[in-house]
This record gives C-alpha cells, sequence and structure tokens, in this order.
C-alpha cells in the first residue's frame, strides 16, 4: 500500500477536494484505494454523504487501538474506494496524545494493519499538530494542494520543514510527491501569475496538472458525491482524472 499523506496547514487550499477526487479517479481506474478522513471537520466523510451518526468506528478509533482499523474502513458508493470517517472526537486527540507512548506513530501502526488496498489518501486537517504529523509519520509521500492566490507561497517554506524534520527524526520513506495548483482561475492574471512564480521557486515537483476553480467541485459535497459522480465531465473532474494519471505515472 502506498500511503499519500494530503496536507498543508492553511485552511481551504482544496486538500479534501482533491483527496477525495484523485482517490475516486485512482479507484476508476481499478486500483484499491483508502481514503482516511483525519480532520475533525469530517468533511472527506461529508462528501460521501456519510451522516454524523454512522461514522463510528472512526479514525479517532485507530489512534488507541490500531485493529480496529479494519472495522473502520467501511465501502462507499465507489467501487474498489473504502472510507475511514472522521468525527469530532479527533479534535481531542491533538490533546490527549501529547506526552503518550509513540505520539505521532499511532496512525502509521494502524495503517499497516491493513491488507489488500493499492492506495491510502490522508486528509489531514489545517494545522501542523499532533494530527498532521501522524499523517506524515504514516505517509511515503506528501501531496501539497497549492491554492493560486498571493498568499500562496506563504507557510510553505515551513511545511515543508515539517517534511524534513519527520523526515530526519522518524520516517525516512517520506518524500514529497508533488505540488498541485488549485481553485485556478483563468480569467484572473494574478493566478497565472502565482502558478508562474510558484513553478519557478519549486520547479519539477510542480504537477503540470491544474486544477480549475469549478463550482461544480463545491457543489458536489452537498450532494453528498464525489465530483467525478456528481458531473463526470465537468472541467473540475476532468482535471482531477488527468492529476490522477500523472500521480500514478509518477509514483
Ligand atoms: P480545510 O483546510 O478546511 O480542511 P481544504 O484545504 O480541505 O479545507 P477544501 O475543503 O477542499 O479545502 O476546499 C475549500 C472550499 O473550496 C470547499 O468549499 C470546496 O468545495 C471549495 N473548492 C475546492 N476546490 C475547488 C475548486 N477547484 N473550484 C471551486 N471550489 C473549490
Ligand atoms: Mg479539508
Amino acid at each position: 500500500m502506498r500511503t499519500i499523506a494530503v496536507a498543508n496547514q492553511k485552511g481551504g487550499v482544496g486538500k479534501t477536494t482533491t483527496a477525495v477526487n484523485l482517490a475516486t479517479a485512482l479507484a476508476a481506474t481499478g486500483a484499491r484505494v483508502l481514503l482516511v478522513d483525519f480532520d475533525p471537520q469530517g468533511n472527506a466523510s461529508t462528501s460521501f454523504g456519510l451522516a454524523r451518526s454512522a461514522r463510528s468506528p472512526s479514525s479517532y478509533d485507530l489512534l488507541t487501538d490500531p485493529a480496529q482499523a479494519a472495522r473502520a474502513a467501511r465501502p462507499t458508493m465507489v467501487p474498489d474506494l473504502a472510507l475511514i470517517p472522521a468525527t469530532q472526537e479527533l479534535a481531542g486527540a491533538e490533546v490527549e496524545l501529547v506526552g503518550e507512548a509513540n505520539a505521532t506513530g499511532r496512525l502509521r501502526a494502524a495503517l499497516e494493519t491493513l491488507e489488500g488496498q493499492d492506495w491510502c489518501f490522508i486528509d489531514c486537517p489545517p494545522s501542523l499538530g499532533l494530527l498532521t504529523l501522524n499523517g506524515l509519520v504514516a505517509a511515503d509521500r506528501v501531496l501539497i494542494p497549492l491554492q493560486t492566490e498571493f498568499y500562496a507561497l506563504e507557510g510553505l517554506s515551513q511545511l515543508l520543514k515539517t517534511v524534513e524534520e519527520v523526515k530526519a527524526r522518524s520516517n525516512p520513506r517520506l518524500d514529497l510527491a508533488g505540488v498541485v495548483l488549485t481553485m485556478h482561475d483563468k480569467r484572473n492574471n494574478l493566478s497565472d501569475q502565482v502558478a508562474n512564480d510558484v513553478r519557478s521557486a519549486l520547479g519539477h515537483r510542480v504537477f503540470g496538472t491544474i486544477i480549475p476553480r469549478n463550482v461544480r467541485l463545491s457543489e458536489a459535497p452537498s450532494h453528498g458525491m464525489p465530483a467525478l459522480l456528481y458531473d463526470l465531465k465537468c472541467p473540475g473532474s476532468e482535471a482531477y482524472m488527468a492529476l490522477a494519471r500523472e500521480f500514478a505515472a509518477a509514483a
């Protein structure tokens, strides 16, 4: 199983949209994919129409009992795509795990009990706290969504530094999968300028595929389904399918 943490401590940059739709696109190619909702907001779980009352056992439970991972993983409406949902309880874990043994290695220990998956995506919360650290320790690669707006690069160096620290201290496998530019508005010159700046700063580590700003991507979660099911032909879905091809070819 190749495990990808989708991370950026900035909020609202497209982490969840990317995790949900990239996972769906890869499952559509016949791969067996697991998506772990690792954000107490539970947006990835909502994106699959999973009622809050139906989210136990959740990604919180596997932090104290790794064996819960297999029970927490459940099928979604997408064939070959399983989901481990998140509940609000996960917010408590940021505090409860402090000072505990192996505080950053809990998710990894739980995922190691799973078999039969090709890919695992971890949808991280917008912080660099213990939850995101658990995501980075569990991952082989980190995928960073970056919104094409003026402040895009702010905070990125801190995130890259955290990735390097986790790699040096506890997870030598960890590498950057790449940066994916999201919510690109082709009618806005600034969007293009930011995309160019990011490319000159990060070069080949930026995926060629750019995710456009597309209202269908933001509507899909309210219908409880990934955009790829909600509207396969919309520009956002097409971009995520292109990203999946590029991503799988690079992996
Ligand atoms: P958070 O940090 O809160 O977890 P996030 O980084 O996971 O946020 P998303 O939830 O994926 O970001 O996206 C933020 C908002 O922008 C959501 O309402 C989402 O539907 C919308 N959105 C994401 N990508 C696009 C896009 N390409 N075009 C239009 N809307 C988008
Ligand atoms: Mg999110």
